[in-house]
């Protein structure tokens, strides 16, 4: 059995804006900041390290009450902005976690989101009961520090034991790919985000993919066919 990790947003989904104008009026309501989050780097981050920088950005103590004020605010707004939007599941999502399921294969999620935002988001899409475990923005604000833990929790999860090479981060940012060599896990770069193949290309994933679309392609390179 092999583990796939997959990141939430540009790659299982995208949110048409959603997190990112829940960031925004989060922070300008909440605390009458008037943020724009153009200088701030949401993609690949976690929510929790997002919400630190935005409130010291705008002179507020980064502290466990602001940040968690934040946090909170951010989640109610996220789902009014969900429905609002149209935001979509990415092309061969769907088969792809169908044929892992099908296998047998572990399926987990790997995620700056918040867990509260992570079900949010894919429960807004129908795809949040295809995850068993995972890690999350509010596990740790580093997105390095999160590898670990979701192996670690897929281990127990599943009774078993990964070694690194069987373990695959499947995700959109340069940030996805760090966070797989943090651990030592594989890294598949998928450039249906914000950056293109040749962006993601200059920093060396095992796997360079333009969307998920081609399931037997991904089968071949996992080494499951
Ligand atoms: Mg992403």
């Amino acid at each position: 059995m092999k583990l796939f990790l997959f990141d939430i947003d540009g790659t299982l989904l995208t949110t048409d804006g959603a997190g990112r104008a829940a960031l925004k009026s989060a922070g300008n309501d909440l605390f009458g900041f008037d943020e724009d989050l153009r200088t701030i780097s949401v993609s690949g981050s976690t929510d929790t390290a997002i919400v630190q920088e935005v409130l010291q950005h705008n002179s507020l103590e980064a502290s466990t009450a602001n940040v968690n004020r934040y946090l909170g605010g951010y989640l109610v707004r996220l789902r009014q902005h969900l429905a609002s939007l149209s935001g979509a599941i990415l092309p061969g999502v769907i088969s792809l976690l169908d044929v892992l399921a099908q296998d047998g294969q572990a399926i987990g999620l790997l995620t700056g989101n918040v867990r509260r935002g992570a079900e949010i988001k894919l429960t807004a899409h129908g795809i949040w009961d295809r995850f068993g475990f995972g890690a999350f923005g509010d596990d740790d604000s580093d997105r390095n520090q999160l590898g670990p833990i979701a192996k670690r929790r897929a281990e127990v999860a599943l009774n078993t034991k990964f070694s690194e090479q069987d373990i695959f981060v499947i995700g959109d940012t340069p940030k996805d790919i760090a966070c797989a060599r943090a651990f030592g896990a594989v890294a598949v770069a998928v450039a249906t985000g914000r950056y293109s193949l040749a962006n993601l290309g200059e920093h060396q994933p095992d796997h360079l993919c333009r969307d998920l679309a081609d399931t037997k392609d991904l089968l071949f390179r996992f080494g499951l066919r």
